[in-house]
């Protein structure tokens, strides 16, 4: 990239100094010759060619003042025939006899001296010498004074061309290191991240497009190592969770082989109970991937939250009772249907029931509330257990966290329900938290859209 850079700066430098010398050259010529004009300058060679052509018509010099006024009043515009202070145009015959004076100083008849004759101009019709032109005061100037004059201001420009693009190649160096710098650092970054450390940040500078582009690779990295670490937790954690009732089911399944235990459907029930916690981890694992991968079957129908939640609420009915705990139900009333997945929604508050029933006082109560607000409505279910300890409030919804680990595998918790119930809420575009009741207890809010944005 630094190399492209540099021979793009070179390039835009060498047409951008090509250009300006080519353009100051031609503008120089015509400069030259109107400022030499307006100088009251004449143009030796057309005047010596414009007498000659006038001699050749009219075989004399007489009347030649219109050729010479014509030059000696070029471009000055001051009075016929004036020059500027000094300048004037002489005309002599071929023997150095004055004819004409542009400015009419030279008397008649006075001759050209032989200093003068030197430095005239002759004038030539055929092969003779018919008569001298002579300007005085730096009046004339020829195509080769013009020529002389031009190529200097050219070399001249040319000169200062050439100091201005090893200035710019200089400072074009210069950028095209500090532009390509960042980028081969983000290359570097990403071919070691493509090795496999995803470690790999790199430093941003400023606000530009390239600290954009930082910031993003910054971001992915970050994202790609959060994932990697939460994959290498959820084997480690999976690992875990098979291993305990693989382990039971090993011992009762060896101690019935070698005739410890009885077969008996009585010492067969804990192989039993430990396949079906594994069955339930497994299904668990797969509705977690399948939401992972957004790929979870929703069927999605316009129903009621409020029967949905009066359902799950009888079905656990017998086992509140059980322990003593009152369901109360609070329902507000006439609530909008949801367009929802009841099935995915049911679970979701089944799992939610059955841990608030988990951890309610016995005897004691769990309170049902339904209510709704513009565009959503919302069901909390708050217990009088113990609450979530503070600092696991923000973990209760990952992956295989427990607050008390021994008690909820005893109980037959995976880990997995508030993570899972979470996701189906989000599936629904809804949200679910938990917290602390200000009376005591846990309490978990689940928020669903009334038009779910499918
Ligand atoms: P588990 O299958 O272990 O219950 P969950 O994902 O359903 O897993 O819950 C995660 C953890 O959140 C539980 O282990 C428990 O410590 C805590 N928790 C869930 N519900 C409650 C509640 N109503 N009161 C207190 N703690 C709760």
């Amino acid at each position: 990239m630094r190399v492209r850079l540099l021979l793009s700066f070179t390039v835009i430098i060498l047409v951008a100094v090509a250009g300006v010398v080519f353009i100051a050259s031609q503008g120089a010529a015509s400069e030259v010759r109107s400022f030499m004009a307006r100088g009251g300058m004449v143009r030796l060679d057309s005047l010596v060619d414009d007498l000659e052509a006038y001699y050749r018509q009219e075989k004399s010099w007489q009347g030649a003042e219109v050729v010479l006024a014509d030059y000696a009043t070029a471009g000055h515009g001051q009075g016929q025939g004036q020059g500027m202070m000094g300048q004037s145009l002489i005309l002599a015959d071929a023997d150095g006899l004055v004819l004409l004076d542009s400015t009419g100083a030279r008397p008649g008849q006075d001759r050209l001296s032989a200093d003068e004759l030197e430095q005239a101009l002759p004038l030539h019709s055929g092969l003779w010498t018919v008569g001298y032109v002579l300007p005085t005061g730096g009046m004339g100037w020829n195509a080769g004074d013009e020529r002389f004059l031009v190529t200097r201001l050219t070399n001249g420009a040319l000169l200062g061309g050439l100091a201005a693009a090893a200035v710019a190649l200089l400072l074009g160096l210069y950028l095209a290191n500090r532009l390509s710098r960042p980028v081969q650092a983000l290359t570097l970054a990403a071919h070691q991240l493509s090795l496999g450390d995803l470690s790999q940040r790199v430093k941003v500078t400023g606000r530009d497009e390239l600290a954009d582009l930082g910031n993003a690779f910054n971001h992915m990295a970050d994202s790609l190592q959060d994932a990697q670490e939460s994959r290498r937790a959820m084997t480690a954690d999976i690992a875990h969770e098979l291993r305990t009732p693989l382990a039971v089911q090993r011992a009762n399944l060896e101690a019935l082989q070698d005739g410890i235990y009885e077969l008996n459907p009585e010492n067969l029930e804990p192989v039993l109970q430990q396949n079906q916690l594994l069955s339930r981890l497994v299904d668990d694992l797969r509705t977690l991937a399948l939401a992972d991968a957004g790929q979870l079957p929703l069927e999605f129908v316009p129903a009621s939250l409020a029967a949905l939640v009066e359902r799950v609420v009888a079905r656990f009915q017998a086992q509140a009772r059980s322990r003593q705990v009152e369901l109360a139900l609070e329902l507000a009333p006439a609530c909008p249907q949801v367009f929802m997945d009841p099935a995915r929604i049911e679970q979701v508050l089944g799992n939610l029931l059955s841990n608030s029933l988990r951890y309610a006082s016995s005897p004691g109560r769990i309170t049902i509330e339904l209510a709704c607000q513009q565009g959503w409505v919302e069901c909390a279910i708050h217990d009088d257990g113990l609450g979530i300890p503070e600092p696991s409030l923000p973990h209760v919804f990952e992956r295989f966290y427990r607050v008390d680990r021994s008690r909820s595998r005893d109980e037959g918790g995976s880990g997995l329900g508030l993570a899972i119930a979470r996701q189906l809420v989000e599936a629904h575009y809804g949200t679910l938290i938990a917290a602390n009741h200000a009376q005591g207890g846990a309490v978990f809010t689940l928020r669903l859209p009334v038009h779910a944005q499918l």
